[in-house]
């Protein structure tokens, strides 16, 4: 049954939840990147078996808590604790004019950019599917590749922590809301992981440099499994198209960023978003364009 938002009071508890979601997702893009830093330095002090002033100093790093729920929010530059006043998504941001309330040091534009996009997300899911499993399920989905796209662009990782619920996440939501494309989702699983895989190796092959992370691999096989095998093609055109064109003007722009690495995971995110939550008219006008019959 789909609830139509009508009521205005539910309008805006769904937008202050998709606001409150994008808030987290902003500590989720900061902390994540770390706490895995911080795994990893430890397993790998551990796994050599490091001793002495080394293993002392990673053991006070790794052993002060730090996750998502502690420590609170604190400023970048001067590290005083922001105020719970100071922290409304989009509210705070603007009140203080993207300052720091303590020492006026600049707060980066992406916390008010994430909380926008993740409120736009939101509705518009809930405008397309309403208040259903599907509403719910491509919310979620939604906001993980916002997550993923951001995290990437910023550390150039996409974290398996997220890559792999999202895979299980699109098999387990075509089982339970269209059992009867289940096979093209597992399908579309298969070839995404494969597709990016073969694509790396050929590229190594031939050049001797990555032209993919193996966090890509993840992704493609997680955006198979919730738009199917017959979308891989158009996310990979929609998403090699889009960084070919980047690239070629920031590095036009700024030739400082010649022969950095270019993350492709941002590109994959956005041209996964567009096929799965551009609604049907961007999957009609696919079908249309390679003469498939819709389905
Ligand atoms: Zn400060």
């Amino acid at each position: 049954m789909m609830l139509p938002l009508t009521d205005p009071l539910l309008l805006v508890f769904v937008a202050l939840l998709a606001l409150t979601l994008g808030s987290f997702l902003n500590v989720v893009i900061a902390r994540l990147p770390v706490m895995l830093s911080r795994q990893w330095t430890l397993e790998a002090h551990q796994t050599l078996a490091l001793t002495s002033s080394t293993q002392t100093q990673t053991q006070t790093q790794t052993q002060t808590t730090y996750n998502l729920l502690v420590p609170r929010s604190r400023c970048p530059e001067c590290d005083t604790t922001i105020a719970w006043h100071d922290n409304i998504p989009l509210v705070g941001y603007l009140k203080r004019r993207g300052r720091c309330a303590q020492c006026q040091g600049h707060i980066s534009v992406q916390y008010p950019l994430v909380e926008a996009a993740s409120l736009a997300l939101v509705l518009w899911v809930v405008w397309l599917h309403g208040l259903t499993f599907t509403g719910l399920a491509f919310a979620l989905a939604g906001l993980t590749l916002l997550t993923l796209a951001v995290i990437d662009l910023r550390t150039l990782l996409l974290p398996d922590v997220l890559t792999l619920p999202l895979l299980w996440g699109g098999l387990l939501y075509q089982s339970t809301a269209h059992p009867d494309r289940l096979a093209e989702s597992v399908i579309g699983a298969a070839a995404g992981y494969s597709i990016a895989w073969g694509f790396y190796w050929l590229f190594r092959l031939a050049t001797g440099k990555e032209g993919l992370g193996r966090g890509d691999f993840k992704l493609l096989a997680a955006l198979g499994a919730w738009c199917g095998w017959q979308s891989l093609p158009l996310i990979l055109v929609l998403s090699a198209t889009a960084g070919a064109v980047l690239g070629i003007i920031l590095q036009l722009l700024l030739p400082r960023l010649r022969g950095a690495p270019m993350p492709f995971g941002p590109f994959l995110s956005a041209a996964g978003m567009l096929v799965l939550l551009g609604g049907d008219r961007v999957i009609e006008l696919y079908y249309t364009v390679i003469g498939l019959s819709s389905i």
